[in-house]
């Protein structure tokens, strides 16, 4: 039996990519929805987009995996002896996804996925972002390595991303001690001479301690490209005192971002937001030209209407965050940009509506 194959190669090589978002208009057969690698990783982003749990996507991320590591040679042996479901990591959904972008056909499975969420648009606001201030990978609780956060945004049609795991004091979020951070960047600095001209900027989303320290070693914090400054515990703080908290955080020159202000969740078991005079604190944003955070997730969308009103009236600059932690997340600000054209909020007064070096010049 002879099966003609198509098989990615190890690496794919750095240039300029078509947009994952254009998938959708791809006709069948079009190269990437067919070679089996990359048609793995595109269910996993599709499925991530829609919002599926992570148990369904990393069947999906561990095939693609096991596929790059059995090598094309190894993948063609496979599939002309029908023995791919032998292989650790495989299962049947995966090896029929793999068997039909063998045979050169867009699996069937990508298709609908595809076809159910059509991909979002990029007019407006949306159109004018150039990349995202806040995402997570591996190192810290997202799901994903660097690199793949990295590959999938440029995909997207993003210049840059700015790498913000978690701080040492979150420790259910595996937070990065000074050394794992300064064994990430230079990780990124590696990454970045592959990727060119897309860039992976340097970053943390610290935490904002008790009393409105930050949760990392001020030199380092110095060495960043963006620092997002988020406050991840005690939010039941009395409102004078979470108030002092927040505004010494955005005074710090550190900060860039100020994350996910109020603490609330929307969605499951839900959390109300956190109490703080948002008069002062967004005062003290605008002064220091320090962005509030229009957090795209879909259980936080946070701020609140009400409070992002209050931000664009202090003059805020905002910053619309995917808060992602698995790449098909990235793609999850456009509803940071409804929210901010609702309001009036132009492209001016949006952070990552600026170029990397713009970025990481700072301010
Ligand atoms: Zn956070
Ligand atoms: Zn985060």
């Amino acid at each position: 039996m002879t099966t003609e194959l198509r098989v990615a190669p190890q690496r794919r090589p750095a240039g300029p990519r078509r947009p994952l978002a254009s998938h959708n208009r791809l006709r069948a057969g079009e190269e990437e929805d067919v070679d089996p690698e990359p048609a793995l990783r595109a269910i996993a982003f599709e499925l991530e987009r829609a919002g599926a749990p992570t148990y369904r996507v990393r069947a999906f991320r561990r095939a693609a995996q096991a596929v790059r590591d059995l090598g094309p040679a190894g993948l063609r042996g496979r599939l002309e002896a029908g023995t791919l479901r032998a292989v650790a990591g495989i299962g049947p959904v995966t090896a029929e996804v793999i068997e039909q972008a063998g045979r050169g056909e867009q699996p069937a499975y990508l298709a609908r996925l595809r076809s159910e969420n059509p991909p979002s648009g990029r007019d407006g606001l949306r159109a004018a972002l150039r990349g995202d201030c806040h995402v997570h990978s591996d190192w810290s609780d997202g799901g994903s390595p660097p690199w793949e956060m990295a590959e999938a945004a440029r995909a997207l049609g993003h210049e840059w991303i700015a790498l913000t795991d978690h701080s040492p004091r979150l420790t259910v979020a595996r937070g990065l001690s000074a050394e794992r951070l300064a064994d990430q960047l230079g990780l990124i600095s590696k990454l970045n001479a592959g990727l060119a001209p897309f860039r992976v900027l340097t970053g943390i989303e610290v935490d904002i301690l008790d009393d409105g320290a930050l949760d990392q070693r001020e030199d380092l914090l110095g060495a960043l490209d963006v620092v997002v400054a988020s406050v991840h515990s005690r939010l039941r703080m009395p409102r004078e005192q979470m108030t002092e908290r927040m505004v010494a955080a955005v005074r710090n020159p550190q900060v860039d971002v100020l994350g996910h202000c109020t603490g609330r969740m929307i969605a499951g078991r839900g959390r109300p937001e956190s109490d703080f005079d948002a008069d002062a604190v967004f005062a003290a944003c605008a002064e220091s030209g320090v962005a509030v955070e229009i957090n795209c997730r879909p259980e936080r969308q946070d701020p609140p209407e009400r409070l992002l009103r209050a931000a664009a009236a202090a003059g805020c600059l905002f910053a619309i965050d995917t808060d992602a932690h698995a790449p098909g997340q990235l793609d999850w600000l456009g509803s940071g940009c409804a929210r901010a054209s609702e309001l009036g909020i132009g492209p001016d007064r949006v952070i990552n509506s600026r170029s990397a070096a713009a970025m990481a010049a700072g301010r």
